[in-house]
Parts: structure tokens; sequence; C-alpha cells
């Protein structure tokens, strides 16, 4: 069976990662999540004051870069891997609303992006992979066999990363959710370095209405048909 490339994009909150774990252990492929490296610079940043509500030190941080290091380490338990940030599992921290309102500001800093791009793009060299972010269609792997562009209205993306952090123990409130998501998006789009958007060639998934079974099996379908392309 040929291996392949699968790059899922989208909005904040789409469930791009609930479907990637799905499709990763289907077909016992890796699953690479990029925005836990993200989240990962940015807890770095913030643990050493370089980014905040008010302020980034841009200037600081890249000359920082070199300074972390992250690598994903499977948890079998969990049946996933996790990220660790300089051999520390951050995987927790790295989920909590204060630092999705931070990394935004974080991941449009183009050197930031080039040193991630990289180790993700070492990380595709044997294929085998789903990865999912906001640039892995258009930057990352713009020749990936299968990719498609997940949306879902706001509020429904809202409700569920509340649900998620709620169950979690964390205390926030729905409408700090809503507009983190909006603000997320809002930034990641008209960002100049790699902004999200939809790759010419890949497939729109607006999962507003859809429950994860039924985008499991039209996802399914798309990746059968990808591997036996020729
Ligand atoms: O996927 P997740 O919501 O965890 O991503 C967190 C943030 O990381 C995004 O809002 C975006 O700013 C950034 N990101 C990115 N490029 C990627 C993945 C994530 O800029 N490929």
């Amino acid at each position: 069976m040929k291996n392949i490339i699968i790059a899922i994009d989208g909005f904040s909150s789409t469930g791009k990662s609930t479907i990637a774990k799905l499709i990763a252990k289907k077909y016992g492929y890796i699953y690479v999540d990029s925005g836990a490296m993200y989240r990962a610079v940015t807890l770095f940043a913030k643990e050493n004051d370089l980014v905040g509500k008010d302020f980034l030190k841009t200037k600081e941080l890249i000359s920082n870069l070199k300074n972390i290091s992250l690598f994903f380490k499977s948890n079998i338990d969990l049946g996933f891997s996790e990220i660790y940030l300089n051999n520390k599992n951050v995987e927790n921290q790295i989920r909590s609303l204060e630092i999705s309102q931070l990394v935004s500001k974080v991941s449009a800093i183009s050197e930031v992006r080039k040193k991630l791009v990289t180790e993700q793009q070492i990380m595709g060299q044997e294929k085998g992979l789903v990865m999912d972010g906001r640039d892995i269609g258009t930057v990352v792997f713009p020749n990936a066999e299968l990719k498609l562009f997940m949306t879902a209205s706001a509020d429904k993306r809202a409700k569920r990363r509340y649900r998620e952090l709620i169950d979690k123990g964390d205390t926030v409130r729905f409408e700090e959710i809503l507009f983190n998501v909006q603000e997320r998006d809002r930034i990641d789009s008209t960002r100049d370095d790699s902004p999200l958007m939809k790759a010419n060639n890949a497939i729109e998934f607006d999962n507003s209405d859809m429950g994860i079974n039924e985008q499991f099996k039209k996802i399914c379908v798309l990746v059968e048909n990808a591997i036996h392309e020729k």
C-alpha cells in the first residue's frame, strides 16, 4: 500500500485533531499536531517574559529560538503522542486559554514559522503521516496527496472548545472562548507569512452539522482514493 501525506488545515476548533488522530490510527500513520508546536513555543515565550497580553519581544524571542527543543513522544495509554518542550511534557499546559490568547501573535513571526516548518517537513520525509494545522497544505506539504480544509460556524466551534476546557476542570466563560476562536482566526488569516487559507486543491469540509462518525466515514473514502490513485 502506498504511503501518503494527509494535510488537514482549517479554522480553530473545527475538530481537526480529533479526525486526524482517528485517520492516523486506522492507517497506522504518524499523527503530528503542528498547533502543539506553536503553542509550546508560546509557552516558552510566556515563561521567559517574552510575550504577554500587551507585549511581544520579537527580537529576543528570535534570538532564543535556538534554546527551544521540541519533540513528540508516544503515550501508549492515551494512544497518541504528547509534546515535550526542552524535555518536559507540556501537553496540558499548552492547552490553556492563556496560551490560546497569545499563540497567534507568536505564530505570526516568520523566524518561528521557519524553524517549525523545517522540523515538520523532516517528520514527513517517509510519508505515512497526518498533520493538522493552518499552513500544512499550502506551505509545509504543498504536494500532499490529500488536503482537507475544515470549517464550521464560530458558535459551534466555540461550544466544542468550551466543553473541552470545562471537562478538563478549567474555569472559563463561553463568551471569552467565542472571542478567542474568532480573534485567532482573524490573526491567523490576515498575517503576512503563511496566512490560513484553503489550498487550491484542498477539499472543503463543513462539519457544523456532522457528527464524528459521519466525518470519519467520508474522509476514509477520500483517503482510500488518494492511496490508490496512480
Ligand atoms: O491547532 P491549534 O488551535 O492548537 O493551533 C494554535 C495556533 O497555532 C493557531 O491559532 C495558529 O496561530 C498557530 N498555528 C499556525 N500554523 C500551524 C498550526 C498552528 O500558525 N500550522
